[in-house]
Protein backbone atom coordinates (compact mmCIF):
# COMPACT_ATOMS: atom_id res chain seq x y z
CA UNK A 1 0.00 0.00 0.00
CA UNK A 2 1.30 3.43 -0.94
CA UNK A 3 1.18 6.82 1.21
CA UNK A 4 -2.53 8.69 0.78
CA UNK A 5 -2.41 10.89 -2.56
CA UNK A 6 -4.20 12.96 -0.35
CA UNK A 7 -4.63 14.65 3.26
CA UNK A 8 -6.43 17.60 4.55
CA UNK A 9 -3.62 18.66 6.92
CA UNK A 10 -0.11 17.92 6.11
CA UNK A 11 2.16 17.39 9.17
CA UNK A 12 6.14 17.40 8.51
CA UNK A 13 7.89 15.85 11.08
CA UNK A 14 7.42 13.65 14.07
CA UNK A 15 9.34 15.26 16.92
CA UNK A 16 7.53 16.86 19.58
CA UNK A 17 5.74 19.70 17.14
CA UNK A 18 4.37 17.73 14.68
CA UNK A 19 2.89 15.08 17.28
CA UNK A 20 1.47 17.57 19.65
CA UNK A 21 0.26 19.79 16.65
CA UNK A 22 -1.80 16.89 14.79
CA UNK A 23 -3.18 15.69 18.28
CA UNK A 24 -4.57 18.82 19.32
CA UNK A 25 -5.81 19.70 15.78
CA UNK A 26 -7.68 16.02 16.07
CA UNK A 27 -8.99 17.23 19.08
CA UNK A 28 -9.94 21.00 18.17
CA UNK A 29 -11.45 19.85 14.38
CA UNK A 30 -13.92 16.86 16.34
CA UNK A 31 -14.52 19.46 19.03
CA UNK A 32 -15.32 22.48 16.49
CA UNK A 33 -17.28 20.21 14.03
CA UNK A 34 -14.66 20.73 11.64
CA UNK A 35 -13.71 17.27 10.80
CA UNK A 36 -11.17 14.78 13.32
CA UNK A 37 -7.82 13.17 13.10
CA UNK A 38 -8.92 11.21 10.11
CA UNK A 39 -8.25 14.36 7.92
CA UNK A 40 -4.30 14.51 9.14
CA UNK A 41 -1.66 13.21 8.27
CA UNK A 42 1.84 13.07 9.67
CA UNK A 43 5.01 12.21 7.17
CA UNK A 44 8.65 12.11 8.66
CA UNK A 45 11.79 10.72 6.26
CA UNK A 46 12.90 8.36 9.62
CA UNK A 47 10.38 7.83 11.99
CA UNK A 48 9.26 8.89 15.83
CA UNK A 49 11.34 11.00 17.92
CA UNK A 50 14.31 10.49 14.99
CA UNK A 51 15.54 14.03 15.39
CA UNK A 52 15.92 16.55 18.16
CA UNK A 53 13.12 15.68 20.98
CA UNK A 54 14.64 11.82 20.70
CA UNK A 55 18.08 13.17 21.98
CA UNK A 56 16.74 15.86 24.33
CA UNK A 57 18.03 15.89 28.15
CA UNK A 58 14.20 16.85 28.58
CA UNK A 59 14.40 19.42 31.08
CA UNK A 60 10.61 21.22 31.20
CA UNK A 61 11.39 24.89 33.08
CA UNK A 62 9.74 27.46 33.27
CA UNK A 63 12.95 30.13 33.77
CA UNK A 64 12.95 32.80 31.31
CA UNK A 65 14.20 36.23 31.35
CA UNK A 66 11.87 37.03 28.28
CA UNK A 67 7.98 37.59 29.80
CA UNK A 68 6.79 36.34 26.63
CA UNK A 69 8.95 32.67 27.38
CA UNK A 70 7.99 32.06 30.57
CA UNK A 71 4.07 33.09 29.79
CA UNK A 72 3.86 30.19 26.98
CA UNK A 73 6.62 27.71 29.11
CA UNK A 74 3.67 28.12 31.77
CA UNK A 75 1.29 26.97 29.72
CA UNK A 76 3.51 23.98 28.17
CA UNK A 77 4.10 22.76 31.48
CA UNK A 78 0.13 22.46 32.51
CA UNK A 79 -0.19 20.50 28.70
CA UNK A 80 2.93 18.44 30.71
CA UNK A 81 0.81 17.80 34.01
CA UNK A 82 -2.40 16.91 32.02
CA UNK A 83 -1.40 13.72 31.56
CA UNK A 84 2.28 12.43 33.23
CA UNK A 85 2.08 9.32 32.63
CA UNK A 86 1.44 8.84 28.89
CA UNK A 87 3.77 11.38 28.36
CA UNK A 88 6.33 9.93 31.05
CA UNK A 89 6.51 13.27 32.82
CA UNK A 90 8.90 13.30 36.31
CA UNK A 91 7.57 16.78 37.57
CA UNK A 92 10.90 16.77 40.21
CA UNK A 93 11.14 20.89 39.72
CA UNK A 94 13.61 22.79 38.48
CA UNK A 95 16.52 25.31 40.23
CA UNK A 96 18.18 28.39 38.37
CA UNK A 97 21.54 28.64 40.64
CA UNK A 98 23.55 32.12 40.00
CA UNK A 99 25.92 34.12 40.42
CA UNK A 100 25.94 38.17 41.21
CA UNK A 101 26.16 39.15 37.79
CA UNK A 102 22.55 37.49 37.16
CA UNK A 103 21.16 37.94 40.64
CA UNK A 104 19.02 40.90 39.49
CA UNK A 105 17.73 39.38 35.99
CA UNK A 106 16.93 36.47 38.17
CA UNK A 107 15.01 38.70 40.99
CA UNK A 108 12.86 39.80 37.81
CA UNK A 109 11.91 36.38 36.76
CA UNK A 110 10.99 34.86 39.94
CA UNK A 111 8.86 38.45 40.86
CA UNK A 112 6.68 37.46 37.38
CA UNK A 113 6.63 33.94 38.23
CA UNK A 114 4.92 35.18 41.64
CA UNK A 115 2.67 37.05 39.09
CA UNK A 116 1.37 34.43 36.88
CA UNK A 117 1.31 32.09 39.87
CA UNK A 118 3.31 30.06 39.10
CA UNK A 119 4.96 28.27 42.04
CA UNK A 120 8.56 29.35 42.88
CA UNK A 121 10.96 29.87 45.91
CA UNK A 122 13.65 32.87 46.03
CA UNK A 123 16.64 32.60 47.81
CA UNK A 124 19.06 35.90 48.09
CA UNK A 125 22.46 36.30 49.51
CA UNK A 126 25.51 33.88 49.59
CA UNK A 127 25.23 32.20 52.87
CA UNK A 128 20.99 31.59 52.56
CA UNK A 129 21.45 30.56 49.01
CA UNK A 130 23.90 27.83 50.52
CA UNK A 131 22.28 27.14 53.58
CA UNK A 132 19.40 26.45 50.94
CA UNK A 133 21.16 24.30 48.64
CA UNK A 134 22.88 22.48 51.64
CA UNK A 135 19.52 21.76 53.25
CA UNK A 136 19.19 19.82 49.87
CA UNK A 137 22.09 18.30 49.24
CA UNK A 138 24.49 18.04 52.28
CA UNK A 139 27.43 18.31 50.44
CA UNK A 140 26.96 21.02 48.63
CA UNK A 141 29.96 23.18 47.53
CA UNK A 142 29.75 25.82 44.98
CA UNK A 143 31.25 29.16 45.65
CA UNK A 144 30.29 32.70 44.75
CA UNK A 145 26.68 31.69 44.24
CA UNK A 146 24.10 34.00 45.24
CA UNK A 147 20.46 33.40 44.41
CA UNK A 148 18.87 30.50 44.38
CA UNK A 149 14.95 30.42 42.15
CA UNK A 150 13.53 27.02 42.81
CA UNK A 151 10.85 25.64 40.46
CA UNK A 152 8.32 23.69 42.25
CA UNK A 153 6.82 22.65 38.69
CA UNK A 154 8.37 21.38 36.02
CA UNK A 155 11.34 18.62 35.74
CA UNK A 156 11.83 15.98 33.12
CA UNK A 157 10.60 13.67 30.70
CA UNK A 158 11.98 10.20 29.27
CA UNK A 159 12.21 12.05 25.58
CA UNK A 160 11.55 8.72 23.17
CA UNK A 161 9.12 7.68 26.07
CA UNK A 162 7.07 10.28 26.18
CA UNK A 163 6.75 10.48 22.57
CA UNK A 164 5.89 6.90 22.20
CA UNK A 165 2.88 7.94 24.61
CA UNK A 166 1.91 11.16 23.05
CA UNK A 167 2.00 9.25 19.46
CA UNK A 168 -0.59 6.80 20.92
CA UNK A 169 -2.44 9.73 22.07
CA UNK A 170 -2.30 10.81 17.91
CA UNK A 171 -3.01 7.29 16.62
CA UNK A 172 -6.07 7.15 18.79
CA UNK A 173 -7.44 10.46 17.09
CA UNK A 174 -7.29 8.37 13.72
CA UNK A 175 -4.48 10.49 12.79
CA UNK A 176 -1.80 8.11 10.27
CA UNK A 177 2.14 8.57 11.09
CA UNK A 178 4.13 7.61 8.16
CA UNK A 179 7.60 6.78 8.87
CA UNK A 180 10.48 6.59 6.14
CA UNK A 181 8.30 9.26 4.08
CA UNK A 182 10.81 12.72 3.09
CA UNK A 183 9.69 15.60 1.79
CA UNK A 184 11.67 16.86 -1.41
CA UNK A 185 9.59 19.93 -2.80
CA UNK A 186 6.23 21.77 -2.60
CA UNK A 187 3.85 22.95 -5.82
CA UNK A 188 1.62 25.53 -5.55
CA UNK A 189 -1.25 26.47 -6.91
CA UNK A 190 -1.66 28.17 -10.24
CA UNK A 191 -0.57 32.04 -9.58
CA UNK A 192 -0.93 31.62 -5.92
CA UNK A 193 1.44 31.24 -2.90
CA UNK A 194 -0.84 28.14 -1.59
CA UNK A 195 0.83 25.21 -1.12
CA UNK A 196 -1.49 22.75 -3.45
CA UNK A 197 0.61 19.35 -2.93
CA UNK A 198 3.69 18.38 -0.91
CA UNK A 199 6.45 16.03 -2.79
CA UNK A 200 8.02 13.33 -1.07
CA UNK A 201 10.19 10.10 -2.36
CA UNK A 202 6.85 8.38 -2.51
CA UNK A 203 4.92 10.25 -4.36
CA UNK A 204 2.59 13.13 -4.16
CA UNK A 205 0.71 14.28 -1.50
CA UNK A 206 -2.10 16.87 -2.25
CA UNK A 207 -3.00 18.71 0.67
CA UNK A 208 -4.86 22.09 1.81
CA UNK A 209 -2.78 22.67 4.46
CA UNK A 210 0.79 22.28 5.42
CA UNK A 211 2.69 22.41 8.97
CA UNK A 212 6.39 22.15 9.14
CA UNK A 213 7.96 21.23 12.45
CA UNK A 214 11.61 19.94 11.40
CA UNK A 215 13.75 20.62 14.24
CA UNK A 216 17.05 20.97 12.78
CA UNK A 217 16.10 20.47 9.00
CA UNK A 218 14.00 23.68 9.14
CA UNK A 219 16.04 25.88 7.32
CA UNK A 220 15.96 22.80 4.38
CA UNK A 221 12.30 23.44 4.67
CA UNK A 222 12.65 27.68 4.52
CA UNK A 223 15.23 27.14 1.48
CA UNK A 224 12.63 24.54 -0.49
CA UNK A 225 10.14 27.26 0.35
CA UNK A 226 12.22 30.18 -0.82
CA UNK A 227 11.84 32.26 2.14
CA UNK A 228 14.77 34.89 2.95
CA UNK A 229 18.21 33.83 3.36
CA UNK A 230 18.67 37.39 5.51
CA UNK A 231 16.58 39.15 8.28
CA UNK A 232 16.84 43.18 8.55
CA UNK A 233 16.52 43.45 12.34
CA UNK A 234 15.43 46.95 13.70
CA UNK A 235 17.33 47.51 16.90
CA UNK A 236 15.81 49.15 19.88
CA UNK A 237 17.53 52.23 19.00
CA UNK A 238 16.06 52.40 16.05
CA UNK A 239 18.46 51.32 13.78
CA UNK A 240 18.47 48.43 11.04
CA UNK A 241 21.27 46.23 10.75
CA UNK A 242 20.94 44.15 7.29
CA UNK A 243 21.52 40.98 6.15
CA UNK A 244 21.76 39.09 9.48
CA UNK A 245 21.60 35.65 8.11
CA UNK A 246 18.24 33.67 9.11
CA UNK A 247 19.72 30.75 10.28
CA UNK A 248 23.01 29.53 12.45
CA UNK A 249 23.98 26.32 14.73
CA UNK A 250 24.92 25.03 17.79
CA UNK A 251 26.28 22.35 18.77
CA UNK A 252 24.45 21.53 22.14
CA UNK A 253 26.91 19.48 24.65
CA UNK A 254 25.51 16.97 26.87
CA UNK A 255 26.64 14.09 28.59
CA UNK A 256 25.58 11.21 31.32
CA UNK A 257 28.33 10.02 34.62
CA UNK A 258 27.27 6.22 34.59
CA UNK A 259 26.87 6.61 38.59
CA UNK A 260 24.02 5.05 40.29
CA UNK A 261 21.19 7.41 39.83
CA UNK A 262 20.40 7.03 43.12
CA UNK A 263 23.66 8.77 44.89
CA UNK A 264 21.51 11.87 43.63
CA UNK A 265 18.84 11.44 46.13
CA UNK A 266 18.06 14.76 48.23
CA UNK A 267 19.21 14.60 52.40
CA UNK A 268 15.44 13.12 52.67
CA UNK A 269 16.08 10.67 50.38
CA UNK A 270 13.67 11.78 47.62
CA UNK A 271 14.62 12.98 44.08
CA UNK A 272 15.83 16.22 43.62
CA UNK A 273 14.71 18.98 41.04
CA UNK A 274 17.02 19.30 37.90
CA UNK A 275 19.63 21.28 39.00
CA UNK A 276 21.48 24.05 36.64
CA UNK A 277 24.20 26.25 38.19
CA UNK A 278 25.77 29.22 36.03
CA UNK A 279 29.08 30.19 37.88
CA UNK A 280 31.54 32.94 37.95
CA UNK A 281 34.00 30.97 40.19
CA UNK A 282 37.46 29.37 38.86
CA UNK A 283 36.87 25.99 37.61
CA UNK A 284 39.43 23.53 38.18
CA UNK A 285 40.06 20.26 36.90
CA UNK A 286 38.42 17.09 38.84
CA UNK A 287 41.26 15.19 37.03
CA UNK A 288 44.89 17.49 37.35
CA UNK A 289 43.82 20.45 39.23
CA UNK A 290 44.85 22.73 36.34
CA UNK A 291 42.38 25.84 35.85
CA UNK A 292 39.35 25.17 32.71
CA UNK A 293 37.80 27.86 33.06
CA UNK A 294 37.95 31.89 34.57
CA UNK A 295 35.17 33.01 32.22
CA UNK A 296 31.42 32.50 33.25
CA UNK A 297 30.21 28.89 32.79
CA UNK A 298 26.92 26.84 33.51
CA UNK A 299 26.32 23.14 33.74
CA UNK A 300 22.96 21.89 34.39
CA UNK A 301 21.95 17.69 35.80
CA UNK A 302 19.82 15.50 36.77
CA UNK A 303 19.61 11.18 38.11
CA UNK A 304 18.06 9.70 35.15
CA UNK A 305 17.48 5.93 35.09
CA UNK A 306 16.26 6.54 31.00
CA UNK A 307 19.84 7.85 30.96
CA UNK A 308 21.36 5.10 33.26
CA UNK A 309 23.31 7.92 35.07
CA UNK A 310 23.77 11.46 35.96
CA UNK A 311 22.52 13.42 33.01
CA UNK A 312 22.94 16.67 32.06
CA UNK A 313 24.98 18.96 29.71
CA UNK A 314 26.98 22.37 29.45
CA UNK A 315 26.77 25.35 27.41
CA UNK A 316 26.64 24.92 23.61
CA UNK A 317 29.03 26.30 21.01
CA UNK A 318 28.25 28.26 17.99
CA UNK A 319 29.04 26.46 14.64
CA UNK A 320 30.83 28.22 12.89
CA UNK A 321 30.83 26.96 9.64
CA UNK A 322 29.00 28.39 6.72
CA UNK A 323 25.16 27.27 7.61
CA UNK A 324 24.55 26.13 3.91
CA UNK A 325 26.99 23.80 4.67
CA UNK A 326 26.64 21.94 7.92
CA UNK A 327 25.62 18.61 7.90
CA UNK A 328 22.48 17.56 9.74
CA UNK A 329 22.93 14.26 8.69
CA UNK A 330 23.75 11.98 10.03
CA UNK A 331 21.84 13.37 12.59
CA UNK A 332 22.66 13.12 16.65
CA UNK A 333 24.60 10.09 17.96
CA UNK A 334 25.38 9.35 14.44
CA UNK A 335 26.91 12.45 13.39
CA UNK A 336 31.00 12.80 13.05
CA UNK A 337 31.27 15.69 13.46
CA UNK A 338 28.38 17.34 16.35
CA UNK A 339 28.97 15.37 19.37
CA UNK A 340 30.53 16.26 22.79
CA UNK A 341 34.33 15.62 22.95
CA UNK A 342 36.89 15.05 25.77
CA UNK A 343 37.38 18.92 26.64
CA UNK A 344 33.02 18.61 27.74
CA UNK A 345 33.42 15.50 29.65
CA UNK A 346 36.04 16.97 31.59
CA UNK A 347 34.60 20.53 31.94
CA UNK A 348 31.34 19.16 32.81
CA UNK A 349 32.12 16.03 35.70
CA UNK A 350 34.96 18.81 36.85
CA UNK A 351 31.66 21.43 37.29
CA UNK A 352 29.65 18.41 39.01
CA UNK A 353 32.58 18.05 41.22
CA UNK A 354 32.76 21.42 42.45
CA UNK A 355 28.78 21.77 43.20
CA UNK A 356 29.01 18.58 45.14
CA UNK A 357 31.44 16.91 47.09
CA UNK A 358 30.07 13.07 45.86
CA UNK A 359 30.98 13.92 41.92
CA UNK A 360 34.71 14.52 42.92
CA UNK A 361 36.86 11.50 41.61
CA UNK A 362 34.11 10.43 39.18
CA UNK A 363 35.06 10.81 35.73
CA UNK A 364 36.78 7.55 34.46
CA UNK A 365 32.76 6.57 35.52
CA UNK A 366 31.66 8.83 32.56
CA UNK A 367 30.06 6.99 29.93
CA UNK A 368 31.99 7.04 26.61
CA UNK A 369 29.01 7.19 24.55
CA UNK A 370 28.55 9.71 21.05
CA UNK A 371 26.30 12.53 22.71
CA UNK A 372 25.10 15.71 22.30
CA UNK A 373 23.46 17.11 18.71
CA UNK A 374 22.85 20.35 16.40
CA UNK A 375 20.50 22.72 16.99
CA UNK A 376 19.45 24.98 14.38
CA UNK A 377 18.60 28.79 15.85
CA UNK A 378 17.09 32.15 14.29
CA UNK A 379 18.50 35.39 14.37
CA UNK A 380 17.71 36.16 17.96
CA UNK A 381 17.85 32.67 19.59
CA UNK A 382 14.22 32.83 19.90
CA UNK A 383 10.71 31.08 17.94
CA UNK A 384 9.52 31.33 15.32
CA UNK A 385 5.91 30.14 14.81
CA UNK A 386 4.01 31.98 11.82
CA UNK A 387 2.27 30.85 8.65
CA UNK A 388 4.20 31.32 5.15
CA UNK A 389 2.56 30.82 1.93
CA UNK A 390 -0.55 31.24 2.61
CA UNK A 391 -1.27 27.81 4.28
CA UNK A 392 1.88 26.87 5.81
CA UNK A 393 2.25 26.99 9.53
CA UNK A 394 6.53 26.85 10.48
CA UNK A 395 7.16 26.02 13.93
CA UNK A 396 11.10 26.75 14.49
CA UNK A 397 11.44 26.79 18.01
CA UNK A 398 15.01 27.84 18.04
CA UNK A 399 15.92 24.78 20.32
CA UNK A 400 13.97 26.05 23.09
CA UNK A 401 11.18 22.88 22.35
CA UNK A 402 11.12 20.03 23.85
CA UNK A 403 9.83 21.77 26.99
CA UNK A 404 7.27 23.45 24.66
CA UNK A 405 4.61 20.50 24.40
CA UNK A 406 1.84 22.95 24.83
CA UNK A 407 2.82 24.94 21.33
CA UNK A 408 1.05 21.63 19.34
CA UNK A 409 -1.94 23.34 20.85
CA UNK A 410 -1.43 27.07 20.48
CA UNK A 411 -0.82 26.30 16.77
CA UNK A 412 -3.73 23.78 16.38
CA UNK A 413 -5.96 26.66 17.58
CA UNK A 414 -4.69 29.04 15.15
CA UNK A 415 -5.06 26.57 12.36
CA UNK A 416 -8.99 26.14 13.13
CA UNK A 417 -9.81 30.20 13.06
CA UNK A 418 -8.32 31.55 16.92
CA UNK A 419 -5.30 33.71 17.21
CA UNK A 420 -3.13 32.69 19.41
CA UNK A 421 -1.99 35.89 22.41
CA UNK A 422 1.08 33.46 23.51
CA UNK A 423 2.40 33.11 19.69
CA UNK A 424 1.66 36.57 18.85
CA UNK A 425 5.23 37.75 20.29
CA UNK A 426 7.04 35.50 17.95
CA UNK A 427 5.91 36.33 14.86
CA UNK A 428 8.44 36.33 11.90
CA UNK A 429 7.72 40.44 11.80
CA UNK A 430 9.10 40.72 14.57
CA UNK A 431 12.82 41.39 12.97
CA UNK A 432 11.34 43.85 10.96
CA UNK A 433 9.39 45.96 13.64
CA UNK A 434 12.18 45.59 16.01
CA UNK A 435 9.68 43.83 18.65
CA UNK A 436 12.32 41.89 19.86
CA UNK A 437 12.63 40.34 22.90
CA UNK A 438 14.77 41.11 26.16
CA UNK A 439 18.49 39.38 26.66
CA UNK A 440 19.61 38.24 29.69
CA UNK A 441 23.28 37.93 31.35
CA UNK A 442 22.82 34.36 31.14
CA UNK A 443 25.70 32.55 29.05
CA UNK A 444 22.81 30.04 27.47
CA UNK A 445 21.84 30.92 23.51
CA UNK A 446 18.34 30.28 25.14
CA UNK A 447 17.79 31.90 28.59
C1 LIG B 1 21.22 17.47 22.60
C2 LIG B 1 19.96 18.25 22.74
C3 LIG B 1 19.38 18.41 24.00
C4 LIG B 1 18.22 19.16 24.17
N1 LIG B 1 17.68 19.26 25.42
C5 LIG B 1 16.52 19.97 25.60
C6 LIG B 1 15.91 20.05 26.88
O1 LIG B 1 16.40 19.48 27.86
N2 LIG B 1 14.78 20.78 27.00
C7 LIG B 1 14.22 21.42 25.94
O2 LIG B 1 13.21 22.07 26.11
N3 LIG B 1 14.75 21.32 24.69
C8 LIG B 1 15.89 20.61 24.50
N4 LIG B 1 16.44 20.52 23.25
C9 LIG B 1 15.75 21.16 22.12
C10 LIG B 1 14.61 20.27 21.61
O3 LIG B 1 15.04 18.95 21.54
C11 LIG B 1 14.12 20.74 20.26
O4 LIG B 1 13.84 22.12 20.31
C12 LIG B 1 12.81 20.01 19.86
O5 LIG B 1 12.92 18.64 20.12
C13 LIG B 1 12.47 20.25 18.41
O6 LIG B 1 11.32 19.50 18.10
P1 LIG B 1 10.78 19.41 16.63
O7 LIG B 1 9.55 18.60 16.68
O8 LIG B 1 10.71 20.78 16.05
O9 LIG B 1 11.95 18.69 15.80
P2 LIG B 1 12.56 17.22 15.80
O10 LIG B 1 12.32 16.48 17.04
O11 LIG B 1 13.96 17.34 15.33
O12 LIG B 1 11.69 16.50 14.68
C14 LIG B 1 11.84 16.86 13.33
C15 LIG B 1 11.50 15.63 12.50
O13 LIG B 1 11.45 16.03 11.13
C16 LIG B 1 11.90 14.94 10.36
N5 LIG B 1 12.33 15.46 9.05
C17 LIG B 1 13.40 16.25 8.78
N6 LIG B 1 13.48 16.49 7.46
C18 LIG B 1 12.45 15.84 6.88
C19 LIG B 1 12.01 15.69 5.53
N7 LIG B 1 12.65 16.27 4.49
N8 LIG B 1 10.89 14.95 5.29
C20 LIG B 1 10.22 14.36 6.31
N9 LIG B 1 10.61 14.44 7.60
C21 LIG B 1 11.69 15.19 7.89
C22 LIG B 1 13.04 14.35 11.17
O14 LIG B 1 13.27 12.99 10.84
C23 LIG B 1 12.54 14.52 12.61
O15 LIG B 1 11.95 13.36 13.13
C24 LIG B 1 17.61 19.78 23.05
C25 LIG B 1 18.17 19.62 21.78
C26 LIG B 1 19.33 18.86 21.61
C27 LIG B 1 19.89 18.71 20.23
Amino acid sequence: MGIPKHSKYLIIGAGIHGLSTAYHLALQLKANGQGSGKDILVVDKSGIAAGATGIACGVIRNNYFQPAMRELMAHSVNVWDSDPETYSYHPVGYMQISPEVMHENVASIAKQQKEIGYESVFIEGESDSMKYMQGLFHDWQAKEITSVLHEKRGGYANNVKSMQGLASKVEAQGVQIISDVTVTGFQYANESDSIKAVETNQGTIECDYVVIGAGPWVKTFWDMLELPKTVSIKQPDGKIVNDVPMWIYWSLQEGTLGVDPDIQKTNDGGFPPVVHVDSVAPLYSDKTGDLITNKMWGIYYKPDFNFGGIQGGAAPFKVNEDPNKVDIDPYGSESPHYIVDDDFVEMWVSALAHCQKRFEGTLPQYKREPSGGLGCFTPDSFPVFDVFKDNCYIIADSNHGYKMLGIGQLVAEEICGTTSSLLEPFRFARYAQGKLHPVSNSPYPWS
